[in-house]
């Protein structure tokens, strides 16, 4: 069954006639349309894309449904809408403007019902067919072949910046669309910041450096977190990293179609506990990706969606020690009937450099 016409069997369970997306992401995973601005009217009937001229060419290019261009193309939906006798049109919740709903109330006819809905394309979204499944493939080999080639780079003194840059260089020049999301640098003490920020800092000797990065590939995202050491590491840090491994792979283990999201979160931080380091690992196991770097389903604690193939999800226990460091290990992995696939190849000992 295509895209749409899933989308369209879950009508009746919303209570719509029709579904207005307003997603970029739902609308080019629904249409193959990839530019930064259209609406979706999808009806059980037809669907049509509205944009504006600037993409007159490439939405030809690219769509199967009916397009509308115009210079105004909310104005060209709501003409439409009004011709249309839809009685509850659907709206992605989570992706709509108040400004535009509160137009919309004005604007369109009065027997039609604005009906919020959660989350309907993303729930197809989160198992990935064959070609989706390919182009992540690419992006994560993408991804560990410009982890290798900017880390060879590293010289002490350079800049958490100057390394991002190089590692944002190495992945278009390896053929990227771009970096999935703003690529992490963060060397000695900023390593205790899960989210860190590459600045000035200069890479020092006897340090942790983490970086997390990801390439986009053909829309498709991977994400990876590696940990580096400036020289030898002490015992202490070996340890340290050495469990935050130990709870990567027994997260890992425990994926498997049919397996509650939730047990990964839990196989991760039981093992950290054994540790004595589940108090330092402070967010959630994992997440879905695709088109978005964040996607369904997520890998948190009690989280009771069940994992099916196809998904494609990111396992990173971490813990995180302020003024010490922080050490995190992420592979993206792939649910497949009988377990998983591991699709990161990059090693996972800590790399000495
Ligand atoms: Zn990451
Ligand atoms: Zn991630």
């Amino acid at each position: 069954m295509d895209r749409r016409t899933r989308l369209i069997a879950t009508f009746e369970e919303a209570k719509i006639d029709a579904l207005l997306v307003t997603s970029l992401k739902n609308v080019r995973y629904l249409t193959g349309f990839s530019g930064s601005a259209a609406l979706l009217l999808v009806e059980p009937q037809r669907t049509t894309i509205f944009t504006d001229p600037r993409y007159d060419l490439q939405v030809r290019q690219q769509v199967d449904c009916h397009v509308t261009v115009s210079t105004k193309p909310a104005r060209a939906l709501e003409t439409a809408l009004a011709r249309r006798k839809i009685r509850r049109l659907g709206f992605e919740a989570q992706h709509v403007r108040f400004a535009d709903h509160a137009r919309w109330k004005q604007s369109l006819p009065a027997s039609l019902r604005l009906t919020p809905t959660t989350s309907l394309v993303e729930s197809l979204r989160a198992i990935k067919s064959p070609p989706e499944i390919d182009a992540i493939r690419k992006a994560v080999t993408l991804n560990s072949a410009a982890f290798d080639a900017a880390t060879k780079q590293i010289r002490l003194g350079m800049s958490e910046r100057e390394l991002a840059a190089e590692i944002d260089y190495q992945m278009r020049l390896l053929g990227a669309d771009c970096p999935a999301f703003d690529t992490i640098v963060a060397a000695g003490p900023n390593s205790a910041l899960p989210h860190a920020q590459p600045g000035s800092k200069p890479l020092e000797a006897n340090e942790l450096l983490l970086i997390d990065m990801g390439a986009q590939v053909e829309g498709y995202a991977s994400d990876m977190t590696r940990v580096l050491h400036l020289g030898q590491p002490n015992r202490r840090t070996n340890r340290l990293y050495r469990s935050v491994l130990d709870a990567q792979l027994a997260a890992v283990e425990t994926v498997r179609d049919g397996v509650q999201a939730g047990t990964v979160d839990r196989a991760a931080r039981s093992r950290l506990a054994a540790h004595q380091l589940d108090q330092f690992f402070t967010h959630s196991t994992g997440h879905g990706l695709g088109l978005d770097i964040h996607e369904f389903p997520r890998l948190a604690k009690g989280e009771k969606t069940v994992l099916c193939a196809g998904m494609i999800v990111t396992v990173e226990p971490g813990v995180y020690q302020a003024g010490r460091g922080g050490i995190r290990i992420e592979d993206t992995v792939l649910v497949t009937g009988s377990g998983c696939e591991v699709l990161t190849t990059t090693p996972k000992e800590l790399l000495v450099v």
